[in-house]
């Protein structure tokens, strides 16, 4: 057994070394994204199941890049939060999508509210507030047309920073939702003292809902949960028939997920939303 110690250690150290080197070029190659205009939005709609209608459309970030193709955030994200690239990306779909939203109002379609993914840094950073203010009146977008969407360990990292935070976010007039709501560890008490409007509820509870009486009883809870607190529910990966059965009995507001149309290209939006009566 001995024997086989260095070998095993040098096995190690190159799989180490392949490894590091795989992410210092990745690294590399985000880092030019943003200057080499690499990165795209696409828009997931999110529709109402009271009227059918699309209220409002997720933006999704996507990295086209020449060689590696269309790079689904769930490969860069990680590393763009670990080496604080996420920064200059989450500010660049901040922009693009408040401009998007803007032109959208100017062309005299439905009136829409985008929301935008931010990562627990920016909650981190002074004069976030600012910098949405910034984007929404360069883009001429009213503030109710922008919701932000974070998670529950973001609000819960430091509870007093994020409060502060979340409330010059709502003295902007943007909207705020819990996204993956249910996945955090986090103490309910937050809901009461935060100025949240939506909680989204998180696919993993919605996939089985109609099969698992677990899931169901906590879909239903949080439904209910978020209607005492008057704020909205909306159902995240929402794919069959069934479900949007399901969520509408239980009084769930609104939906997004493949069932009505995967995330798209801008372009696409327009014409998703002539159907919008169609769920
Ligand atoms: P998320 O915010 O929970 O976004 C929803 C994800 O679920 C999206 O994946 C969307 O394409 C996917 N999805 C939507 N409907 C369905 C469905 O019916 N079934 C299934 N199986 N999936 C569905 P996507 O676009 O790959 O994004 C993954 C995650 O990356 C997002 O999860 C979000 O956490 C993060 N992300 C995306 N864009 C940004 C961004 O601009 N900034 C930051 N910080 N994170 C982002
Ligand atoms: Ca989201
Ligand atoms: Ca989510
Ligand atoms: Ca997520």
């Amino acid at each position: 057994a001995r024997a086989e110690g260095p070998a095993r250690y040098r096995f190690h150290t190159d799989a180490m070394a392949l490894a590091i080197r795989e992410r210092v070029d990745m690294e590399s190659l985000l880092r030019h994204a943003i200057e080499r205009n690499q990165f795209a939005l696409q828009y997931q709609p999110r529709v109402e199941l009271a009227s059918g209608a699309v209220l409002g459309v997720e933006a999704l970030v996507r990295w086209r890049h020449p060689v590696l193709g269309l790079v689904p955030p769930a490969r860069f994200i990680p590393l763009a939060e670990e080496t604080g690239l996420i920064d200059d990306i989450d500010m660049w779909v901040l922009d693009e999508a408040c401009t998007r939203a803007s032109a959208w109002r100017a062309q005299g379609l439905p009136p829409l509210r985008v929301s935008v993914n931010l990562s627990a840094r920016q909650f981190q950073q002074a004069g976030l507030a600012q910098r949405v203010q910034a984007a929404l009146e360069k883009s001429g977008l009213p503030p109710g047309c922008l919701e932000i969407e974070i998670t529950e360990s973001t609000v819960m990292r430091d509870t007093a920073e994020a409060a502060s935070v979340l409330r010059s976010l709502k003295a902007l007039g943007v909207a705020l939702s819990i996204d993956d709501f249910g996945t955090g560890y986090s103490s309910l008490s937050y809901l009461k003292r935060f100025p949240i409007d939506v909680l989204k509820i998180d696919r993993s509870f919605i996939s089985d809902v109609t099969v698992d009486a677990n899931d169901a009883a906590i879909t239903r809870a949080i439904i209910a949960l978020a209607h005492t607190l008057n704020l909205e529910a909306v159902a995240e990966g929402v794919e069959t028939a069934e479900q949007v059965a399901f969520l509408r009995e239980n009084g769930c507001d609104e939906i997004q997920g493949y069932y009505f149309s995967p995330p798209v290209w801008p372009e696409q939006i327009e014409e998703l939303l002539d159907r919008g009566a169609g769920t």
